[in-house]
């Protein structure tokens, strides 16, 4: 892996981000967005943090200045963030005992107020909270601004993180050949004799060797525990004669990756599966095939659900494909786009989701395969490239 390939995102990404944040608040008769510590505000700001009961708020105002509102105490690494230090956005630092509350509510009451006659349209128009921000900080914010609207800020803040940009694309691809060669080496054994949590350890370590900064899941379903899609790792022997579903995650540079193979454990004596797993190992394939192959531009996300869905229900085990067929995927493991019924959104070149059919017999065995594909101007591009063949373990 290159350093290149993982150099940080450029300053002028965020600012693009920023200013078209900026468009979209006046344009969608927002008075303010406030966006606090989380997915949001990486987006908008490059600020890593974890939220906590001190507020920090990107104030994003229709007019006027942004305006950064964090602790004293992180204003040197507020303003290290690229929209901060090019003057895209001034940090406003509070002190200890500094009603921040009532900070933010001048912020915002005083948003606006530059254009002629927007007095009256400003106190009736939203302002936009971000769905991270604790209930804590809604409820103090409800209380410093009475008789204001609040709204989700998601509705804009959904619309332009769901199109990746060329260096989300490039940091999403590098996740998803980090998970592929775990995956690769988890697969080459050994396996039988050892508890699913020492894999799951394993798959965690090696995630961070090929190149995240952190292992976000590692689920390693044998036999039985196979049937539950989002079973962890438990203390139970890897046995051979029975299947594994190994779904794996983690972080690199604030984005995910996500993919799930199904490996067979034959065991020295290369015990083989029987008929009904080959069948539905062949029908899961078929239908993350024919789901990938409908991603398109214009196509709307629960078709490509109902497209596996179809493939599945025809041979018999509708009943046993228990959820939608992807998520969207970014700074977040799972966000818009959904791939489920009900959701009309049509896809955009930029959007990367999940497509990730499974097949789930109680008390036996599950079998899921998952890609990260992503909407390209003529069709899918799929970012995961390990096999999608049975493979047979006999380690
Ligand atoms: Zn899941
Ligand atoms: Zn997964
Ligand atoms: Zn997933």
């Amino acid at each position: 892996m290159t350093t290149d390939a993982r150099r940080p995102i450029p300053p002028e990404r965020y600012l693009d981000r920023l200013r078209a944040c900026r468009e979209e608040v006046a344009a969608r008769g927002f008075a303010a967005l406030l966006i606090g510590v989380g997915p949001d505000l990486r987006y908008l700001t490059g600020f890593v943090g974890e939220p906590m009961e001190r507020i920090t708020l990107l104030v994003v105002p229709s007019e006027g200045p942004v305006s950064f509102v964090v602790p004293r105490l992180e204003a040197t690494k507020a303003g290290a963030t690229p929209v901060a230090a090019s003057g895209a956005a001034r940090v406003v630092p509070f002190g200890e005992s500094d009603d921040a509350s009532a900070l933010v509510a001048r912020l915002v009451a005083s948003a606006g107020s530059g254009a002629a006659g927007s007095e009256a349209a400003g106190s009736e128009a939203p302002i936009g909270l971000s769905d991270r921000l604790w209930a804590m900080h809604v409820l103090q914010m409800q209380a410093a601004l009475p008789g204001r609207r609040f709204a989700s800020a998601s509705t804009i803040m959904r619309d332009l993180r769901e199109v990746k940009d060329a260096d989300e694309v490039r940091l999403l691809a590098l996740a998803a050949a980090a998970a592929d060669r775990t995956i690769d080496a988890i697969s080459a054994g050994p396996l039988v004799g050892r508890t699913e949590a020492d894999v799951s350890r394993e798959i965690r370590r090696r995630l961070i060797d090929e190149g995240h900064d952190l292992a976000d899941f590692a689920i390693v379903g044998s036999g039985p525990n196979g049937a539950s899609p989002h079973h962890d790792a438990s203390e139970r022997v890897i046995g051979p004669g029975e299947p594994i579903v190994l779904d794996i995650g983690g972080t690199l540079a604030g984005y995910l990756s996500d993919t799930t193979r199904t490996i067979w454990v034959s065991g020295p004596n290369g015990i083989v599966p029987e008929p009904e797993f080959v069948s539905v190992y062949d029908l899961v394939r078929e239908a993350q095939a024919q789901a990938t192959a409908a991603v398109r531009p214009g196509v709307a996300a629960e078709d490509v659900d109902a497209i596996a869905r179809a493939v599945i229900a025809a041979s018999g085990y509708g009943d046993f494909f228990t959820h939608r067929v992807g998520h969207g995927i970014g700074l977040e493991v799972h966000e818009d786009p959904y791939m489920v019924a009900g959701n009309a959104t049509v896809l955009r070149p930029g959007m990367a989701f999940s497509v990730e059919p499974g097949i789930y017999l109680s008390g036996r065995w599950g079998v899921r395969l998952e890609n990260i594909v992503m909407c390209v101007r003529d069709g899918a591009k799929v970012l995961n490239h390990s096999s999608l063949d049975l493979r047979v373990v006999r380690g």
